[in-house]
């Protein structure tokens, strides 16, 4: 069955899930309808992160944030998923909420579960601890997938709530 929809991929990261929060932030994303097209937990190792957190991170926000990143992402099992769904990557992002929990609105996932500062994770030296990341383009989310998933590890599929959340032709 081909793909006709958007994908965006989604990283827990390690606060995630150090954290216990793997179901409850999967489950936000299943009740929408949009749905997994990929799943798998994985600890990265730093070239795997670097692919991620590339320079254009350190162009937008320093190179000590793309360091810190690095440092975050690689310090514990991350869940990876390909998101998919109409618009899905506008969609995801739009649950996913701010970058800085600090000003992310109540009913995003940072807003919900985390509340730190930008100011606050500069001073300890930490990438602010946001729980998530999401694509923030369908360009950028092709590449993302790719670095997290080979081709055999996302699937096609219609599961039966489609019928419910989609056109029926779909
Ligand atoms: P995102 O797309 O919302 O994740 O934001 P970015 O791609 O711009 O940044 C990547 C990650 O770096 C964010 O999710 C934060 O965890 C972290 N981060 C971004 N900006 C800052 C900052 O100014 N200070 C700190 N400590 N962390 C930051």
């Amino acid at each position: 069955m081909e793909n006709k929809f958007e994908r965006s991929l989604v990283l827990l990261k390690p606060d995630a899930v150090d954290r216990g929060l793997i179901g409850e932030i999967i489950t936000r994303f299943e009740r929408t309808g949009l749905k997994l097209a990929g799943l798998k937990l994985v600890w990265s190792d730093k070239d795997t992160a670097m692919q991620h957190y590339t320079e254009d991170l350190a162009q937008r926000r320093g190179q000590h944030v793309r360091d810190m990143m690095i440092e975050m992402i690689t310090s514990g099992p991350i869940v990876a998923m390909a998101i998919e769904g109409v618009e899905a990557v506008a969609v995801v992002r739009k649950m996913v909420g701010e970058t800085e929990p600090k000003s992310a609105a109540p009913g995003t996932i940072r807003g919900d579960y985390a509340h730190l500062s930008f100011k606050y994770a500069d001073e300890n030296k930490v990438g602010v601890f946001n729980l998530i990341h999401a694509s923030s383009s369908p360009e950028e989310a092709e590449v993302e997938i790719a670095v997290w998933f080979n081709d055999f590890e996302l699937q096609n599929y219609k599961p039966a709530y489609t019928k419910h959340t989609l056109v029926e032709k779909n």
